[in-house]
């Protein structure tokens, strides 16, 4: 923790940045998968910085270089040979649902363990920081200090309390519980329904002389005490009769002080994992991208990493090669015939095409085969009828795919071509292994998962 600096100087986050560097230089990462690369950016990289941006506002700049160190060791690891990022930086920053990996926005996340602050502020327990803060600003109303305008305060404060109207922020996301009644606001607080009692009642109020009081302030012990202008007209008792049908809930104070309550979590406290997931920037919304079949296939990690960059048609195929100016002869190493793109590869491919219709024949379904990878997973669970047995059925693309690519790697790396029969094999060697790792039991042997299929 840096004392004296100016908290927006990117000099304090040197050595954040000098040891996330040092880190990566000790990982033995040839060994890992994406997937597990994946892993360590998330638990280990963002999770170095925390502790700063819980204080202090992240410079644009140190967004920057700690972004490219993240995106350096996802997709080469720490080796120096040149690697291909294989797809686009902000698309990896969605969750999985919209099509991404859900690694961190920095610049949000620093948002949130900041705000983090102002709900611990406003929330009653006692503490000696927070009596220093409230002596040396003043309170705005009863739960925040005044804006800090001041070039020469404290600028861990000040930075908390103005940026990018965070309390405003915080304020949208939550409502009170009234305890002792003397914090939340009689009027423009929301503590009974879903708006403040000015929204509701709007005439009612008008009429009130009481205009900015504490809700302790108004209570008598029997009854409201609204402080009224006038008597009532006929007309206006109706009104008066629903104040006080809605104000019926409300009526205990009790001993304990009021508190608020965010809105967004179940129990009513604030996290910065909820907040993240409200606040992350606008993702594109990717209606109907088959994340389940993704991401809940029960498969090795590994795996569920390979189909998606398959479902984004961003394996390094010939095709996709050329795309990054290789200048290669485009031709697929199964058919020898077509150029070999993804969608050729894995799905039109007449020694692919063997494998699918194992499954096809076997079950007797009607199969139209769709020309894309993300179409594929769309419907092949509805497609296969599977019943109970859904688990098994989940796997059989994911399992084609893989023995297909490592076959088609095998060719291509070490001359290698097993003939059809042997990928066959292959083939069903990999989905017994992987139905017996994740979705059978002990007692059922090759015979009964071939027979189901
Ligand atoms: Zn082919």
């Amino acid at each position: 923790m840096p004392l004296g600096a100016k908290s927006k100087s990117s000099g304090i986050w040197s050595g954040v940045i000098e040891k996330c560097e040092r880190k990566l230089v000790n990982w033995k990462c040839q060994y890992l998968s994406l997937g597990g690369r994946l892993t360590l950016v998330n638990s280990v990289l963002d999770a170095l910085p925390s502790y700063m941006m819980s204080i202090f506002p992240i410079p644009a700049k140190v967004t920057k270089r700690l972004d490219a160190i993240r995106r350096n060791f996802l997709w080469k690891g720490s080796e120096d040979k040149k690697k291909y990022h294989l797809v686009k930086w902000e698309e990896l920053l969605v969750s999985k649902r919209g099509g991404g990996l859900n690694i961190r926005y920095l610049s949000t996340q620093n948002n949130n363990l900041m705000m983090k602050w102002l709900w611990k502020f406003a929330s009653p327990e006692v503490s000696l920081w927070k009596e220093v803060i409230t002596t040396k600003y003043g309170m705005e109303d009863k739960w925040m200090t005044d804006g800090v305008t001041s070039p020469y305060d404290c600028s861990v404060w000040r930075s908390i309390r103005n940026l990018r109207l965070l309390w405003l922020l915080v304020k949208d996301r939550t409502k009170c519980k009234v305890g002792n009644g003397e914090k939340v606001a009689f009027r423009n607080g929301i503590w009974c329904g879903q708006e403040t009692l000015k929204q509701a009642f709007p005439k009612l109020h008008s009429l009130s002389q009481a205009q900015e009081t504490s809700v302790a302030d108004l209570w008598t012990g029997q009854g409201w005490n609204l402080h009224l202008r006038r008597n009532l007209n006929d007309w206006e008792i109706t009104s008066i009769a629903r104040f006080h049908d809605t104000m019926a809930r409300a009526t205990n104070l009790a001993e304990e002080q009021d508190r608020l309550i965010w809105k967004g979590e179940r129990k009513g406290e604030f996290t910065v994992r909820s907040t993240y997931r409200e606040l992350r920037p606008i993702e594109e919304q990717k209606a109907g991208w088959p994340w389940r079949m993704i991401w809940r296939t029960k498969i090795p990690y590994k795996v569920n990493y390979f189909t998606w960059l398959l479902a984004k048609e961003e394996v390094l195929t010939h095709e996709n090669l050329n795309k990054r100016k290789c200048n290669l002869c485009s031709r697929c190493y199964l058919c020898e015939e077509q150029v070999e793109t993804v969608n050729h590869l894995l799905l039109h491919c007449k020694w692919t095409d063997q494998l699918w219709q194992m499954f096809i024949h076997k079950r007797e379904i009607k199969w139209t085969k769709p020309g894309r990878i993300t179409e594929v997973l769309k419907c092949w669970n509805s497609d296969g009828n599977a019943g109970k047995k859904e688990e098994r059925w989940r796997i059989v693309p994911a399992c084609i795919w893989w023995t297909i690519w490592n076959e088609r790697n095998q060719r291509c790396f070490e001359g290698k071509n097993n003939n059809i029969q042997k990928i066959k094999i292959n083939y069903l060697g990999l989905y017994y292994f992987w139905c017996k790792q994740v979705v059978i039991g002990n007692s059922e042997d090759v015979s009964n998962v071939i027979d189901w299929l």
